[in-house]
């Protein structure tokens, strides 16, 4: 988390969503329950909207022609996500206060039921596993996928372009992997 986090603007749409008390919106993917966000609680029936209906994962709102996924190394590579489909500046807010507004990745999942029988997916934060920078990718498609044990993610589509982050602040992308290719003497 950022400590200037009122020095980022939040974008329109992302600026109509309920505040929590240190004033980041919350998602609408987030599972309120009796008014109190649990960030970690991605609701289930939400995530299925946003994902079948095209909408921001965080602002709720339908998107354009192109979408923003948010990740580390691993799932630039893979373009694999558990976590739905973004505006640019709904992601691009997020990974600037703190990725995990968008992403909740996950090292574990366990779905259980709520009192009133809404399915929930409880989704433990990574902690080891943080990558040191994050990516916004911007695609124009995605296809939602079962993992052998039934788990729904999602595919996306070649990125147009990517951005990364690190602590907010935009960096170039992680370094390459040595390769084999002996350096040029001069
Ligand atoms: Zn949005």
């Amino acid at each position: 988390m950022r400590s200037n986090l009122s020095s980022v603007p939040i974008p329109r749409r992302l600026g109509e969503r309920p505040r929590d008390p240190r004033g980041l919106p919350i998602p609408y993917v987030v599972l309120v329950i009796n008014g109190k966000p649990d960030f970690r609680i991605t609701d289930v029936e939400r995530w299925a909207t946003v994902v079948n209906h095209r909408l921001c994962a965080l602002c709720g709102e339908p998107l354009g022609a192109r979408v923003a996924f948010i990740g580390g190394p691993k799932s630039n590579i893979s373009r694999c996500f558990t976590d739905g489909p973004m505006h640019r500046d709904c992601a691009e807010y997020a990974i600037r206060v703190c990725p995990y507004l968008a992403l909740r990745h996950m090292k574990r999942t366990d779905d259980t039921v709520a009192p009133d029988g809404v399915a929930l997916k409880v989704i433990e934060e990574m902690d080891e596993e943080r990558p040191e920078r994050f990516f916004v990718g911007i695609t124009t498609r995605y296809e939602v996928d079962l993992l052998p044990s039934g788990s729904a993610y999602i595919r996306a589509g070649e990125w147009d372009s990517v951005a990364w982050f690190r602590h907010g602040e935009p960096v170039g992308p992680p370094e390459a992997p040595a390769t084999a290719t002996p350096s040029p003497t001069s």
